[in-house]
């Protein structure tokens, strides 16, 4: 029983080296580029070594106000696959895909996701972009990687699929962590304020309320009324509610006052769009926001 064991251990590095092989198109690596960085390390992700990733959008830039310079669009030139969010969140895509011209794979990671809608429809009639911030609708993310790596390099689709399976796993791990620590705040005190309407899926998938946002849009770059703000404070005063979330790269000037006429904390560096210092990977992105959350509501 133990030589068939181990025979059978040899053959499964065996198959796994096979398949580990790079085989990719033109000699080298597939060119992968991602709209953003938690995109780059979903992509990474399942493509392990078949493939040389990065990020079009820089840490710490507001996607939703991105402008792309010429060499952004050389870099998409430069690229076999483009790996976008979708839902709206790419508005910059289409001026710069005419622009780069050639042919690609565009690979929409939250494809077949219906989107929350938004508050300002007129605006944002694709509605809420944010899905990656509930690691249970990333999972769709990773088939959709998974099936456009898949298509652009036939040769990898094993690895692709081993890939993506164990990090499913770890999506599933993600999510029983993040059920865990909101379990230490009480139901009704989960009241979230954030900078912009960002929040919504996770609320949705851990018993949060959404109390308001600064900027009342799924866009970070609309401007709130002096009505808007009043109607805020009214919001914050009326639950309880006792931060407000700061995003990083946002201003916080606005935040700060509503904050000083409520009597609510300000909490910095909730990371929605980039990761931060420290915070290199989705998963770390995620914990360390649960963990600020947490943190200030938890309090007494
Ligand atoms: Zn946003």
């Amino acid at each position: 029983m133990k030589r068939m064991i181990f025979s059978l251990v040899i053959l499964m590095f065996f198959l796994a080296g096979c398949a580990g092989q790079p085989q990719a198109a033109n000699g080298g690596k597939v060119q992968v580029l991602a709209s953003n960085e938690f995109l780059a390390d979903l992509t990474r992700q399942v493509a392990g070594e078949r493939a040389a990733v990065s990020s079009l959008i820089p840490t710490g830039v507001d996607p939703h106000a991105f402008e792309p310079a010429p060499q952004d669009v050389t870099r998409v030139a430069a690229s076999q696959v483009l790996v976008i969010n979708g839902g709206g969140l790419e508005a910059w895509l289409e001026g710069v895909l005419a622009n780069a011209g050639g042919q690609r794979l565009v690979i929409t990671a939250s494809q077949g996701l219906v989107a929350r809608p938004a508050d300002d429809a007129e605006e944002h009639p694709e509605g809420d972009p944010h899905f990656w911030l509930d690691p249970l609708l990333v999972k769709t993310y990773i088939a959709n990687i998974r099936d456009g790596l898949s298509q652009a390099d036939p040769a990898g689709a094993q690895t692709y699929a081993a890939n993506a399976e164990a990090y499913l796993r770890q999506l599933d791990d993600l999510d029983a962590w993040i059920r865990a620590r909101v379990e230490s705040i009480p139901p009704e005190k989960r009241l979230l304020v954030t900078n912009h309407e960002s929040f919504g899926y996770f609320a949705e998938r851990y018993g949060f309320t959404l109390v308001g946002a600064v900027v009342p849009s799924v866009s970070s770059s609309a401007s709130p009324t002096a009505q808007d703000l009043a109607q805020l404070i009214d919001q914050i005063r009326q639950s309880g509610a006792p931060a407000v979330f700061l995003e990083s790269g946002s201003n916080p000037e606005l935040a700060e006052q509503v904050a000083a006429d409520t009597g609510a904390q300000v909490v910095e560096g909730l990371l929605t769009h980039s990761f931060g210092p420290g915070v290199q990977d989705y998963i770390a992105m995620m914990k360390w926001n649960v963990d600020l959350i947490v943190g200030a509501l938890g309090r007494e």
